[in-house]
This record gives C-alpha cells, sequence and structure tokens, in this order.
C-alpha cells in the first residue's frame, strides 16, 4: 500500500513538505497570540490566489462542511434558492437547501456539458426572485467546468447572490472572485491544493454578510454558523478550537502553490494532453464541452469492471484511479490530475498501468496510452 499512487480526484498526494508540516509541534490556537496571526498570514494567502478582498475563512472539516454551512447560514424557511444543475454535485445542493427549509427552484442542464448562462437567463426572464443561487464550479463526477464568470454575470444582473462550489477546481484553473462577483466560494484543501482532507475554505462577500446578518430565524446549527466566524482577529476568538494541525500542513500546501508559477499552466498542458491521449487511443470521454483540466472522466470500455480494473492496477502497477458516483458510477473512470497529481511522471505512470490493465482486460486500444502521452507532451 505504501507507494500507491492516488490519481484519484481528491484526495490529491501529499507533499512531503505538507506531511511534515503536519508533524509540527503545536501551540494553543485559543491563547496563543502568534496562532491567529499565523491564521491571519495563511487567510491573506488565499485571498491572494482567490484574487478577492472579501473574508476568507478555513474551518475545519471536509468541503461538504462548506457547503452544509454557506446553506444553513444564508437560508430561513420559505427562502425560495436557485439550484442551477447539470451534475451530481450540482443537484445535491438541493438536499442541503431543503434540509434547512429553502425552497428548492432547480434547473436542470445536460450532464454533458457546461451551464449555458443565456439559457440561465431566459429564465430569469420569467422569474428571477431568488435568494441566491447555488452552482458548481467543477463536476468533479463527470469532469465538466462550468463557466462560472458567465453565469455570475447574469445571476448579478438579477440580484441574485451566488454561492459556487469550486472544491475541485481552485488551485487548479483560474478563478477571479472579485471581478466575477462570485459571493461565496467554496475550496478544500484535498483537492487541487494537495493537502490532507480536513480542511474546508470559503470567501464571503460583503453582500453575503449582509444577509447573514439580517437574518430574522436563528441558524440552524452552532457549528454551521457562519455568523460566529466575524471579526475573529479583532476578537482574538474563533468558534471552536482551530484544528492546528490539519491547519500547517494546509498553509504549507498553499505555500507550495503560490511558490509554483507555472501551476495552473500546468493543469491546462496536462488536462490537454490527458483527454487526447485517451481520444487518440480509441476511448470516449463523457463530456461534449467544458472540459476541466483537473480530471478526466472517460466512457468505461463495454464488458470492464471497476473492481477488476483497480485491483489490477493496485496490485500490479500500484496505482489508483477512480470510478464515478451515483448513477456514474459504473459507467464512468476518472483520473485525477490536480494538484500533486499533475505531473507528467505521475501521468505517465498512470496511463502506462492502465494501458496494460485494459489489455489484460480484453480491451484494444489504438496505441499505448503511455506513448500517445509522451508524444502529446513533448
Ligand atoms: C470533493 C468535492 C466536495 C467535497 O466532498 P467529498 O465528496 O466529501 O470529498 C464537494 N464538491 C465537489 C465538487 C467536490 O469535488
Amino acid at each position: 500500500m505504501n507507494d500507491l499512487l492516488i490519481m484519484t480526484p481528491g484526495p490529491t498526494e501529499i507533499a512531503e513538505s505538507v506531511r511534515k508540516a503536519m508533524a509540527q509541534p503545536i501551540t494553543n490556537p485559543d491563547l496563543d497570540p502568534e496562532f491567529f496571526d499565523f491564521y491571519a498570514e495563511m487567510v491573506s494567502k488565499l485571498q491572494n490566489i482567490l484574487h478577492t478582498e472579501n473574508d476568507v475563512i478555513v474551518m475545519s472539516g471536509e468541503g461538504i462542511l462548506g457547503l452544509e454551512s454557506a446553506c444553513a447560514s444564508l437560508i430561513e424557511p420559505g427562502d425560495r434558492v436557485l439550484v442551477i444543475n447539470n451534475g451530481i454535485f450540482g443537484k445535491g445542493f438541493a438536499d442541503f437547501v431543503r434540509l434547512y427549509g429553502g425552497e428548492v427552484e432547480l434547473v436542470d442542464f445536460p450532464d454533458d456539458r457546461p451551464v449555458d448562462a443565456d439559457k440561465l437567463e431566459n429564465l430569469l426572464k420569467e422569474d428571477s426572485d431568488y435568494k441566491f443561487s447555488t452552482l458548481v464550479h467543477c463536476e468533479t463526477p463527470t469532469g465538466i467546468l462550468n463557466p462560472v464568470e458567465e453565469i455570475t454575470e447574469v445571476l448579478n444582473r438579477y440580484d441574485i447572490l451566488s454561492v459556487v462550489d469550486s472544491v475541485s477546481a481552485v488551485g487548479g484553473v483560474p478563478v477571479d472572485v472579485d471581478s466575477w462577483g462570485v459571493d461565496i466560494l467554496l475550496g478544500g484543501s484535498q483537492k487541487c491544493f494537495s493537502a490532507p482532507p480536513g480542511t474546508t475554505f470559503m470567501s464571503i462577500s460583503e453582500a453575503a454578510w449582509e444577509m447573514i446578518n439580517n437574518r430574522e430565524t436563528e441558524v440552524h446549527g452552532y457549528y454551521l454558523n457562519l455568523i460566529p466566524w466575524q471579526n475573529w482577529y479583532q476578537k482574538k476568538s474563533f468558534p471552536y478550537t482551530q484544528a492546528i494541525s490539519d491547519i500547517y500542513a494546509f498553509d504549507q500546501a498553499l505555500d507550495n502553490w503560490l511558490g509554483d508559477e507555472d501551476v495552473l499552466l500546468r493543469h491546462e498542458k496536462n488536462g490537454r494532453a490527458v483527454r487526447n491521449t485517451l481520444q487518440r487511443a480509441g476511448l470516449e470521454l463523457f463530456a461534449r464541452a467544458g472540459f476541466s483540466d483537473t480530471v478526466t472522466a472517460f466512457k468505461k470500455p463495454a464488458g470492464v469492471d471497476y473492481d477488476e480494473l483497480n485491483q489490477i492496477m493496485a496490485d500490479k502497477y500500484n496505482v489508483m484511479i477512480a470510478s464515478s458516483v451515483g448513477k456514474y458510477a459504473k459507467d464512468i473512470l476518472r483520473i485525477g490530475h490536480m494538484g500533486e497529481n499533475c505531473y507528467e511522471e505521475k501521468i505517465y505512470r498512470t496511463l502506462k498501468a492502465l494501458d496494460k490493465t485494459l489489455r489484460e482486460l480484453g480491451v484494444e486500444l489504438e496505441d499505448e496510452l503511455q506513448l500517445i502521452f509522451a508524444e502529446e507532451t513533448v
């Protein structure tokens, strides 16, 4: 198990510097003034990465905590929420909205391509009375990247706040919170930043804070409530003791990211090379358009069983790729090429393992996957 290469779309491989940061001696994060300065410094790194002056908070918990906190803190019973859906995470927001008493207006777009902002606008011309809208940046199960900028441009014209799940996109594709006008942007530690699962972050606009602060009813949930996170630095107080070792690791991962000038370009190049490779070998991508450079989803060749494929890849080649989830669990295979996974050597090793495994399972390919990839990356 030790040197298993985890080429899944999160959690991703962790750099040694990040792993070591977790092992640092800790302080008392509630009492040590230096910890508040350290946390403030980490926040400014994130503001830098997200291109925003909005508040950013880093919560202790996996990405889902961020999604649920945003819904719990914004929604009051009866609020109408527009849930933009072109995939499993997109639709999943509807559950959180209902859980906190919101009235869901689900707008469905085809799952195999990005959301069409013009079509969304046509719907809003009829009815735009929504408190906010939810949207997923990268639909991880299908590898589709939605055009956040085009969509928030429309939402902002109709004064609808936006909550964007960018968990599997931010850090791997360009994100520009302030110029796009995103109200809440959600991210996680274990995808493109390649820190261990355990922290989730979000940027919160002034308009979103105002909406949260003007609630008439209390937020249902303490851990999920964003209100106590305001002015933590002035108050020198967090709502609960911070998971300091996870935060040390995440902060180191942010330093690695900021010190890596080619990070976004590398995602773009390798994402394109993986897609071209699979197609040239005769495999079929799931998406018709709007490919994310962080994960590639392709149709599982007929007759291949994921568990068997996974077993062979792990036992013989020490590599793991992913199946998909929900209704796509049986039909899609996915290679995560985000964060620390997004290096040619790792992708080459993965494609070679996949090539040999598919052949062993009786799948015919046009040429060896790793050789095509080598051509695509010269
Ligand atoms: C990974 C991910 C999350 C976090 O959820 P988990 O499935 O628990 O890791 C949220 N949204 C998206 C789009 C993700 O890819």
